[in-house]
């Protein structure tokens, strides 16, 4: 397994739209093991394989808090089949908007359709932070951030902020 580097906004490689995968095999498996090991060595709980740059429709997630009680998740070809009509609000951040968060508004509930890390074809209920989290994740497949639901003015601020911090000068 492989640390990956996360891509972070503005790199334009984060807004494009991710293909779906044929089938599970030894390649999927190890960019999935690959995106894990990054996403914990940046102590996320969610990863879409576009932040590393790989513009295929896989997700990796671990919501468990306990440090030796890993609960990896992986989604491949993610589908949401329905979704609640009520929302809830999570204050979210994401590994490619580094230090930045909002929060968001996203239906409460719901269902997605996935292939999972040996290709069979699972259905998730998702609820509350699981539900929030599938679909952050699966918006990267979009080529959507969490950034692009706050207003203009704030989007553009936060965006300033990280293109500044990018190019930090150095004298040598
Ligand atoms: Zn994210």
């Amino acid at each position: 397994m492989t640390v990956k580097t996360i891509l972070t906004e503005p790199n334009p490689v984060l807004r494009q739209i991710s293909k779906p995968v044929k089938s599970v095999g030894a390649d999927e498996k190890k960019l999935m093991d690959d995106m894990l090991e990054t996403m914990y060595a940046a102590n996320g709980i969610g990863l879409a394989a576009i932040q590393i740059g790989i513009p295929k429709r896989i997700i990796v997630m671990d919501l468990s808090k306990d440090e030796n009680k890993k609960e990896p998740k992986f989604f491949v070809n993610p589908v949401i089949k329905n979704k609640d009509k009520s929302n809830s609000t999570y204050e979210e951040g994401c590994l490619s908007v580094p230090n930045q968060f909002a929060e968001i508004d996203r239906p409460k509930k719901c269902e997605v359709e996935y292939l999972d890390y040996n290709g069979d074809k699972k259905i998730l209920k998702a609820d509350g932070l699981l539900a929030t989290c599938i679909q952050h994740e699966m918006d990267h497949l979009e080529g959507i951030l969490f950034i692009d639901y706050l207003s203009k003015l704030k989007k553009s601020m936060i965006i300033k902020k990280l293109s500044k911090v990018k190019s930090t000068r150095i004298v040598v």
